[in-house]
């Protein structure tokens, strides 16, 4: 067994945000960690029930449909807005995916209505009339520690989300829509929190990303190397489904 860790998770309405197969991002964590020796605590947190600020290194939320999101946006910023934004303060890793990147921002505009999102990121989200933007996506990211490697994935989404100056892209775009099919940008981050549109599941096509959020919710510690043939497989074929 390892020293590090465990690596305790919550993910943020495990029901009704996942969608893509959202869950697998969290069996690729648990793997990665136990591969390792490192123990991996997994938590989910529903409807109606109170956020523990300090019980996890990293809360999860995937993507959802827009009912499903309606479902959860008010739940989110009145019971668990203040404890996700004390987390964050003390360096856990917020990490959402979609429907869950476009809630930790600050709403998420569709037609006359509009979610709530909690304001971690400076992003905003609003739902256009245009088509959904939909398609494989590979971006080069730029993360503390982790630039100029290449995320690939999946997304569609009808939202079209802008960043602000409080927020950096996750990445730019090789190929696909990325946030708003406009600028280029895809996904956000400040700090510890994160986001990005890309489903798919996003880490078992992309390894080193599960474990840059492994390392980073341990406070960085180093993670020694897997034997990662059918991942790096993975990572190529989802590299040349989005043609990069
Ligand atoms: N419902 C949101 C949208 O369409 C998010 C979709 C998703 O999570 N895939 O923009």
């Amino acid at each position: 067994m390892s020293d590090a860790g465990p690596l305790r998770v919550c993910a943020l309405y495990p029901d009704l945000m996942n969608i893509y197969a959202d869950r697998g991002n969290l069996l690729m964590l648990q793997r990665r960690c136990e591969w390792r020796g490192i123990g991996f605590e997994l938590n989910g947190v529903g409807i109606g029930e109170e956020l523990d600020a300090d019980a996890a290194d990293l809360y999860y939320m995937g993507g959802g449909q827009d009912r499903d999101q309606e479902l959860c946006a008010s739940d989110l910023v009145e019971h668990k807005r203040s404890a996700l934004a004390a987390a964050a303060q003390r360096g856990a890793v917020i990490f959402g995916v979609c429907g869950g990147y476009q809630l930790l921002g600050h709403a998420y505009q569709v037609g006359d209505a509009e979610l709530p999102g909690v304001g971690l990121l400076d992003v905003r989200t609003v739902r256009s009339d245009g088509p959904r933007l939909i398609g494989n996506v590979a971006i080069t990211v730029d993360l503390p520690g982790a630039s100029d490697q290449v995320l690939a994935g999946f997304e569609n989404h009808a939202g079209r989300t802008h960043i602000g100056p409080g927020a950096a892209p996750l990445g730019r775009v090789l190929r696909g829509h990325g946030n708003n099919g406009a600028d280029q940008r895809e996904g956000a981050f400040s700090g510890s929190v994160l986001g990005t549109y890309l489903h798919g599941p996003l880490l078992p096509k992309n390894a080193w990303f599960a474990d840059w959020l492994i390392s980073t919710a341990l406070g960085g510690i180093a993670l020694p190397p897997l034997e990662d043939a059918l991942e790096d497989q993975a990572h190529a074929d989802a590299r040349r489904a989005a043609g990069v």
